[in-house]
């Protein structure tokens, strides 16, 4: 095999949620770019095809989906779309989260309830949507985003903390319960990478960026890093990418950091 053969996704089918923004529309692309066709989905419309018409601009295969992870109905809906399109679904990146910021003293019940709602259950639909098909299959790669917060407790990120340690946890349990079906399952957890979701930082009231702020924070997480940057969301891809080929034929179960060094557990 050449190392072309082991990273081409060709006739592959994929859903990639979270695709209108950051880690999820990088993905998008560059799974179309091997060769998937890519069923974008997100929670905002306009930025899902504009991802989509990014795809087709570059030669490859999309289409673009409202959706909304934290109703079961609608990730079910999702899978749907793929296979009715489509006739199948091999690859399934759970990519779409929210951040909610709060002490664990001070926080609402509502937010914890929707940070739990998106990042865990929406994540759990996804894959239990996606690995009965694949069960049938006898073949699929899940991939699900979690964070640099399953190893590193912050505070103030609690809720956020706690939904994506537990989808390692799934992400664990799926793999053993249908590695003996052909399907694999992995996690990927990023470090800082500069998205809609960490522009909070530096975001100012009317929306506007506050470039020194920007400046400041960006130079403060690369210092915390070994290789002495932040993440591109195309670093994060490339290790989705990775794990849904051939190339990761015989890895499941695992959790790949891709963060610069900033944890080595
Ligand atoms: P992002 O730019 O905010 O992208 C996330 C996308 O998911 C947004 O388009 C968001 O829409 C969408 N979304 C939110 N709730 C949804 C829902 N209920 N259903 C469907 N789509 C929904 O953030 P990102 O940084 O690329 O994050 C992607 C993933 O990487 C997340 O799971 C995040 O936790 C993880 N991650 C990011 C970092 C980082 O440093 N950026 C680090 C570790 C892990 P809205 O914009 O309307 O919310």
């Amino acid at each position: 095999m050449t190392s072309s053969d082991l990273f081409d996704l060709s006739g592959r089918i994929a859903v990639v949620t979270g695709a209108g923004s950051g880690i999820g529309r990088a993905t998008a692309t560059l799974l179309a770019s091997a060769g998937a066709a890519v069923l974008c989905a997100d929670i905002d419309e306009e930025p899902v095809k504009e991802t989509a018409k990014i795809v087709e601009s570059g030669g490859g295969t999309a289409l673009a989906r409202r959706v909304d992870v934290a109703e079961r109905a609608e990730v079910t809906e999702m899978i749907e779309a793929a296979s009715r399109e489509w006739g199948r679904i091999d690859i399934a990146c759970n990519i779409a989260g929210i951040m909610h910021q709060s002490m664990v003293v001070d926080t609402e019940e509502v937010d914890l309830d929707r940070v739990m709602a998106v990042n865990l259950k929406g994540v759990f639909f996804g894959c239990q949507e996606a690995a009965r098909r694949m069960i049938e299959q006898r073949s699929g790669s899940i991939v699900n985003m979690v964070s640099s917060a399953i190893d590193a407790p912050a505070p103030g990120i609690v809720c956020y903390a706690m939904a994506k340690a537990a989808v390692t946890q799934l992400t664990k349990t799926l793999a053993v319960e249908t590695g003996k079906f052909g399907v694999r399952v992995n996690a990927v957890a990023p470090g800082f990478v500069i998205t809609g979701m960490t522009s909070r930082h530096f975001r100012l009231d009317d929306g506007s960026m506050d470039a020194d702020r920007r400046e400041a924070v960006v130079s403060a997480m690369a210092k915390m890093a070994p290789l002495r940057r932040v993440g591109e969301p195309d670093d994060i891809a490339g290790a989705v990418l990775y794990l849904v080929s051939d190339a990761a034929g015989f890895v499941t179960g695992q959790t790949i950091r891709v963060n610069g060094g900033v944890s080595m557990p």
